[in-house]
């Protein structure tokens, strides 16, 4: 990255990193390199590939991409990092991640409010596999940070966060958590795919690794699969060389797709925290809502962590309807541009029942104990005009009168 870009705005560097005129033949855009070999004029060439390799250099696409480059080359300049490597999803990353960092016999102090595919992947993979996996909640790391000392013990692989979490919105203080798990002397893994580069740093807060599946905000648009990992020079290399050897590799059109919607993610995602803001304190006054979690409010008990550590608050929040499972059903069939998607970050607003789909394997008891009752519903708010979302609400809501 040149010295102006280093020292660039965000969205200069969403637009800028990574690109160039092609070198071999002038393309103005990043050309999408579909290729799976790469082939050499000669035998020294070949050799020198193989022995003394440089950036440039290519072989074969499990190896390396140039335009998946590009993209790892973008999300770098906007993590502040030194390095990353992308991947086939979100979980290809996390997982590629863990199995670089953990072995049998490690502990991983990780926190309960995960993404359902994270926690998953550590109790049906890594904890077989010979890790020790040791749970904290969030606010583990607040106070003397007694609970997530007792947690990290005589020491650790790796603490893992994630914040903001799903689907309740709380806020891990990424500091604190980074500071105690650094004297327990782990790696300090933050899953930062809610708040996205523009709303927090971790790796300036204490993490050495930042991880986003790009599926969601940064491709931004429900159209892609993507992951990232980002941190320091030797930490990336040696999760690039497990990935050669797991093989769940980006691939080259993904990596044209989501590069294309990181060049926007700072005016998307300003605007669906924007948006996001003005519904939390329209259904926070709304007669039929319980309970609205968003960090931007000033009744979350995580809006002083999060005014904290992040630019603005995001764009998803979650909120309880006072009524019964079958009528909250008949509220989330009204809605007539709001949509039912299993994800989230795209630029359309859209919601999930998290008691009936993310979460429906545990109990009612353990749900309403993660602050997930069956009148729960996570929406990620979009970048569509503010009035027809709440339009599109009340009238959705509007079923129970
Ligand atoms: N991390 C978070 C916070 C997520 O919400 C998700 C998916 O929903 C993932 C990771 C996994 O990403 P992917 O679906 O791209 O594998």
């Amino acid at each position: 990255m040149s010295e102006l870009l280093k020292n660039a705005g965000l969205s200069t560097r969403a637009v800028h990193a990574g690109e160039g005129v092609d070198p071999a033949t002038g393309a103005a855009a990043v050309p999408i390199y579909q290729t799976a070999p790469f082939g050499f004029p000669n035998a020294k060439a070949l050799e020198d590939a193989f022995l003394k390799p440089k950036e440039g250099d290519y072989i074969y696409s499990r190896m390396g991409n140039p335009t998946v480059r590009a993209l790892e080359n973008k999300v770098t300049a906007l993590e502040g990092a030194q390095d990353s490597v992308a991947a086939a999803s979100g979980m290809a990353a996390i997982s590629t991640t863990m199995f670089t960092l953990l072995g049998p016999g490690a502990r991983l102090v990780a926190y309960r409010d995960l993404y359902g595919g994270t926690s998953g992947f550590f109790r049906r993979v890594l904890e077989p596999w010979g890790v020790e996996v040791v749970w904290v909640d969030v606010g583990a790391e607040t106070g003397d940070g007694a609970d997530l000392k007792a947690a990290l013990g005589d020491g650790a692989g790796v603490l893992y966060l994630e914040t903001p979490t799903n689907p309740t919105l709380k806020v891990v203080d990424i500091e604190a958590a980074a500071g105690l798990g650094r004297t327990a002397g782990a790696a300090i893994v933050a899953d930062s795919t809610f708040a996205t580069p523009v709303l927090q740093s971790p790796l300036e807060l204490g993490a050495d690794l930042v991880i986003h599946s790009l599926t969601k905000y940064l491709g931004g648009h429900g159209d892609t699969t993507g992951g990232l990992v980002a941190g320091s020079e030797d930490t990336i290399k040696e999760i690039r060389a497990r990935l050669v050897d797991l093989g769940g590799i980006m691939d080259p059109l993904a990596a044209f797709l989501i590069m294309r919607g990181v060049k926007t993610v700072k005016v998307r995602v300003l605007q669906t925290a924007e948006n996001a803001m003005a519904i939390a304190r329209h259904l926070e006054a709304h007669s039929r809502i319980r309970r609205v979690n968003y960090p931007g409010l000033e009744s979350s008990p995580y809006h002083e962590t999060a005014a904290g550590q992040m630019r603005a608050f995001g764009g998803m929040l979650s909120f309880e309807v006072d009524a019964e499972l079958e009528d909250v059903r008949k509220v989330v069939d009204a809605f007539r541009m709001i949509t039912i998607i299993p994800s989230l970050g795209s630029v359309d607003t859209t919601l999930l029942l998290p008691a009936v789909s993310s979460h429906y394997k545990l109990s009612k008891a353990e749900r309403e104990a993660m602050g997930i009752p069956d009148g729960l519903i996570r929406l990620s708010v979009g970048i569509e005009d503010i009035s027809d979302i709440l339009e599109d609400l009340d009238y959705g809501l509007s079923v129970l009168d």
